[in-house]
């Protein structure tokens, strides 16, 4: 074990959308273990323990290995699903759609507005402008969080 990081707990979301049921990251320096929830209701069985075990695994190998010790999916974690008694599967078979198309956040006085990339393109480099049907004023790029 490397001394500091054995007894942190990754910070366990349930809010990962799109094709992946799970997903283990470093983000910010600390672990992060997220979970598509929509995976678990469509294939309970196909996902609990395998999705589980599967990011726990990640983790694990991080833990004994370092950042650059081990190949994601490499014998070292195929190890650990096996200890876990899961196949070390890296795919899953629950259709789950894909990402809804990227959109652009904006602004009016009175609420906020999602545009697509097209109309983000234009507003930007065609200095386009769409004004809200309800406020009347003009929608403004919503202010980038931090
Ligand atoms: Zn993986
Ligand atoms: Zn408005």
């Amino acid at each position: 074990m490397i001394a500091g990081r054995a007894n942190t707990i990754p910070e366990v979301r349930f809010n990962l959308k799109g094709k992946a049921a799970g997903q283990w990251r470093i983000i910010h320096g600390r672990e992060q273990i997220r979970f598509n929830p929509l995976a678990f209701v469509l294939d309970w069985d196909a996902h609990f323990p395998a999705t589980v075990a599967h990011e726990v695994a990640h983790s694990i190998v991080y833990r004994i290995h370092g950042p650059r010790g081990a190949r994601p999916h490499g014998p070292e974690w195929q190890a650990c699903m096996q200890a876990f008694g899961c196949k070390p599967r890296v795919t899953h078979n629950t259709p789950l759609p894909g990402r809804k198309m990227k959109t652009h956040e904006y602004i009016c006085d009175c609420q906020r507005h999602s545009l697509s990339a097209r109309r983000h393109y234009l507003i930007q480099r065609k200095h386009y402008r769409y004004q809200c049907r309800y406020c009347g004023t003009t929608l403004r790029p919503e202010a980038s969080p931090g």
